[in-house]
């Protein structure tokens, strides 16, 4: 009875019950579940008082869908690459794995069909860690076919974990973007009561169908319930929490708009609009595959050598501590390693762009208030007042690297091209921010 895949009901010494699937972490100590909430749960062998074997979960047979054109509605092309939103549990292992296909997806969400004439394919299927540049240049492509065979619309559904960086890589790589683009996951698999992936979709395709906003945004819960749907600025935006459905957060930014499940919608900051984009013409401009951009994290206790192993890279992001610093200055006998340090940097700086972002995520880079601020600006770190997220500017560095030549690349780092830069940092942006932890 006891065999990964089973499904079982525990009763325990204390009176408490659970229901689930074993998994195959299952061993002579403990039994490990996966409840039906997809939480998974070990309990020791020792206080369970009864084990009852319950019939097998039965996979329901998923309808496909065929689509029929309605001249009346606009069209929207779903770009499927996997993650979460394009799986469910498996029952055997306990895991969750990339299953359906783009026909299933939509034979479980018929409802979308009411909206919009959708179209839907699989680019890939697979977990969003896992892509590399080249993916994204994949997906700006299939952006612009779809375009340009007429969609009003796009939208690429997309595991959560790396989804800011691609919404980032796509706003840089489609110039003259024409038409929506929304990145959409979930954080709960699709086959699950909680599933959030069919709310998030819902959203996505009714803001496309009756707004006019024209460029890359991210959808997903705005709150733990199922009230609504935040359109998040794609250069802003980060994942906050591991597992919350409503994780997505803009910094130094307001979310785009609010979006709620019967359609209706409220715009909250200013952004492009199909007006301002009819005479616009796509053009992807891809990322090299072979460019290497380096992210490091500023931390105590750091060694030149870290710096060191990225001497063969193109670019490096240093993620400073607080206004944009790093370890440099040899105060004691203990410090005599952030001399060697302030070297690294230097020489990196003159072999490659190495910009500062800053740990806090919230407000901007100044490198003037302290004298190591100064000191690291002297060396040739870039980026004394930008408020770019690490990721955006990791994305937008690699980006310059690949389509500009080195000089260029220094000064479109510190330009606002895809509103990753804000001209100027609003209270209110940092009020919503801390009102939705
Ligand atoms: N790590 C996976 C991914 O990002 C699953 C998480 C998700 O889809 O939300 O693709």
């Amino acid at each position: 009875m006891i065999v990964p895949g089973n499904n079982v009901r525990l009763s325990t010494r204390d009176s408490r019950e659970f229901e689930g699937t074993i998994l195959p972490d299952t061993n002579n100590e403990k039994i490990v579940i996966k409840l039906q909430s997809g939480y998974n749960i070990g309990i020791k062998k020792t206080k369970i008082e009864s084990i009852k074997q319950l019939p097998k979960q039965m996979k329901k047979a998923i309808k496909k869908e065929k689509i029929k054109y309605n001249k009346n509605l606009p069209t929207v092309s779903i770009i499927h690459t996997g993650g979460t939103i394009a799986s469910e549990v498996d029952y055997d292992s306990g895991a969750v794995i990339a299953r359906f296909t783009p026909e299933e997806l939509m034979g479980m969400f018929p409802e979308l069909k009411k909206i919009a004439n959708i179209n839907s394919f699989l680019l890939s299927n697979m977990w969003s860690e896992d892509m590399r540049f080249s993916h994204y240049n994949l997906m700006a492509k299939a952006v612009k076919k779809e375009a340009d065979k007429g969609a009003d619309g796009v939208i690429i559904t997309h595991g959560t974990d790396t989804m800011a960086y691609t919404a980032a890589a796509l706003s840089f790589a489609l110039e003259g973007l024409n038409i929506p683009v929304l990145i959409v996951g979930a954080q709960r698999s699709s086959d699950r009561g909680s599933s959030d992936a069919f709310m998030n979709l819902l959203c996505a395709v009714n803001y496309i169908a009756k707004s006019n906003f024209c460029d890359v945004g991210i959808c997903l819960h705005e709150t733990s319930d199922d009230k609504s749907c935040l359109i998040l600025p794609a250069t802003k935006t980060k994942k906050t929490h591991t597992s919350r459905r409503d994780a997505f957060r803009p910094f130094n930014a307001e979310p785009i708009a609010r979006v709620y499940p019967d359609g209706r919608y409220e715009n909250i900051s200013k952004h492009a609009t199909r007006q301002d984009k009819k005479d616009s013409k796509i053009k992807v401009k891809p990322f090299r595959e072979n460019i290497k951009v380096a992210i490091l994290k500023a931390h105590p206790n750091l060694y030149a050598t870290e710096l060191d192993n990225y001497s063969k890279f193109d670019g490096l992001i240093i993620e400073g501590t607080g206004l944009g610093h790093i370890a440099i200055n040899e105060i004691d006998k203990h410090t005599g390693e952030n001399k060697k340090i302030y070297n690294s940097v230097k020489s990196l700086a003159k072999k490659m762009p190495v910009f500062m972002t800053s740990q806090c995520n919230n407000g901007r880079i100044n490198m003037n208030v302290y004298s190591t601020g100064r000191k690291i600006k002297e060396s040739g770190v870039i980026g004394d007042h930008n408020d770019m997220l690490t990721e955006t500017a990791f994305i937008k560095m690699a980006w310059l690297l690949s389509n500009y030549p080195k000089p260029m690349v220094h000064k479109l780092m510190m330009e606002n091209l895809r509103g990753e830069i804000s001209p100027r940092s609003l209270e209110k942006e940092f009020h919503f921010f801390n009102n939705n932890q």
